[in-house]
Formats: C-alpha cells, structure tokens, sequence
C-alpha cells in the first residue's frame, strides 16, 4: 500500500523532528499515532460496515471514497478532537484527574491532531504525487 508507506514515513520523520524539539516519546509516539488516524477511522468504519477485516476487501470497497472524505473531512476531524479535548477538560472539572495530567492530556491531544492534519495535507496532495507515478493506484 503505497498510500499507507508515505503516511508512515510522513509519521516517523514528525517524531523525530518532535522528539528534537522536546525530548518526550509521548510527544512523538503522539504525532506518528495522529498521521495514522485519519485511515485507521476509515478502515475502522468500512470493517463497521461490512463487518469483516479483510483489508483488501474493505479498501475496494464502494464505500471507501465516503469514508475517505468523511475521515479527511473538516467536520468530523473538529469534533472528533474537540469531544477528546473536552473529555479531558471534563475529567479535570469534575476531579478524576489532576491539573498536570490534564495538561499532558491535551497536549498529547495536540500533537495528535498536527499527525492528523499533516495525514489530510498529503492525501490532498496525493493526486498530484501519483500523477507522476501512474501505475500506483491511490488505495489510502
Ligand atoms: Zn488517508
């Protein structure tokens, strides 16, 4: 999966540039999580929907192109991060965690979210990247 290969690699190159800026795994492990997401939702709702795994299957299927611009689309990745962020706001209101955690919480959040968008940044310009490349199918 071509498409799968440069978000790793787009991930591992985030973590380390992460990891020299502030020397915390967490930071990094956070980012590379984050420019994975974006297709572990979609592969996650297409495997909802079919109620297989079958990888191949799932990514050939008629719904990939809706799942794909639902996971990529600007709505869903706001309320998806604002439900974390305010969970983790809601948790340190009411007590079940402390102030220090709720702000590694959300910074984590963060850094997620910058993996995400980083994630959507290059499918967006994956078209063009495989214009020149006209043999890989666009899969992820
Ligand atoms: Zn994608």
């Amino acid at each position: 999966m071509p498409g799968a290969l440069i978000h790793i690699a787009a991930g591992l190159l985030s973590a380390f540039i992460v990891f020299r800026l502030y020397k915390k795994l967490e930071f990094s492990l956070a980012i590379f999580l984050g420019n994975l997401l974006p297709d572990v939702i979609k592969i996650s709702f297409l495997a909802m929907y079919h109620k297989n795994l079958d990888l191949t299957g799932l990514i050939q299927s008629n719904y990939h192109h809706f799942t794909h611009g639902l996971a990529n689309g600007l709505w869903f990745t706001l309320v998806f991060f604002i439900f974390w962020i305010v969970l983790g706001w809601l948790l340190y209101h009411y007590h079940f965690v402390k102030k220090k955690k709720f702000y590694e919480w959300e910074e984590l959040i963060i850094f997620l979210l910058i993996g995400y968008i980083i994630h959507i940044a290059l499918d967006s310009l994956e078209v063009f990247i495989y214009a020149f490349l006209p043999s890989i199918p666009i899969w992820l």
